[in-house]
């Protein structure tokens, strides 16, 4: 039998922002099922589990005083505020994860996306891994019909997220690859085409193992 070159590569973090309503959760979710070495990990959040939420699969439901202590310590890759509940990315779940041989999809909001870019970026262990991505909306008349058609949110907020959207748009360039969002297939594609380009990076490459 033929020895066989396999690849030692490191695991990726893949972090993956867009305005809300763009598509980075049907993204996400697409990835999830499509590449079988990419994994969630499950945030941290202040608030009361809703039924059928189950502690450590839906989140970690962190009491304030716990979550407080763990922003100061600088436990979280990224955190923040929303309607008075904290909510964060713990760096030991990452951690865990990539140490584990598995890539990691971080799927956040524009501003949590800044800030987990560079604080992994300033990360011995994270910096080597991340690979940043920036779905853009193909139009904003595109975006408000998603925004509508995802049917969460009242005609106040969707106009407030649509403003926010123009500012936001501005930050494609802070990222490795900008995608402009087209079909739900089109999106896909375009991410696998990233994550296996990733793994054949030679920088990515521990080394070459001939079986
Ligand atoms: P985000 O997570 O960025 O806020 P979502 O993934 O929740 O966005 O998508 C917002 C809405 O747009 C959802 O109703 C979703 O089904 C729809 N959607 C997502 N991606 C596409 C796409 N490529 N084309 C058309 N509709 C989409």
């Amino acid at each position: 039998m033929n020895p066989g070159i396999g690849r030692d590569v490191v695991p990726l973090l893949f972090l993956v922002t867009a305005p809300s309503g763009a598509g980075k959760t049907t993204v996400g979710r697409g990835l999830l099922e499509a590449v079988p070495s990419l994994v969630r990990v499950v945030t941290c959040t202040t608030r009361s589990p809703r039924p059928g939420e189950v502690d450590g699969v839906d989140y970690h439901f962190l009491a304030r005083g716990d979550f407080e202590a763990r922003v100061s310590a600088g436990e979280f890759l990224e955190s923040a505020e929303v309607y008075g509940n904290g909510y964060g990315t713990l760096r030991s779940e990452v951690v865990r994860r990539m140490d584990a041989g598995l890539d990691v999809l971080l799927s956040v909001d524009v501003q949590g996306a800044e800030t987990l870019r560079a604080k992994a970026g300033a990360d011995s262990l994270l910096s080597g891994s991340l690979v940043s991505v920036f779905i853009m909306p193909p139009s904003l008349e595109e975006l408000e019909r998603r925004l509508r058609g995802r049917n969460q949110d009242s005609a106040e907020v969707i106009a407030c997220r649509l403003a926010f959207a123009l500012s936001e748009m501005e930050h494609w360039r802070r990222f490795d690859y900008v995608v402009v969002s087209g079909s739900r297939e089109d999106d896909l594609a375009a991410m696998r085409g990233i994550l296996a380009s990733e793994k054949l990076r030679v920088g990515r490459t521990r080394g070459l193992v001939i079986g």
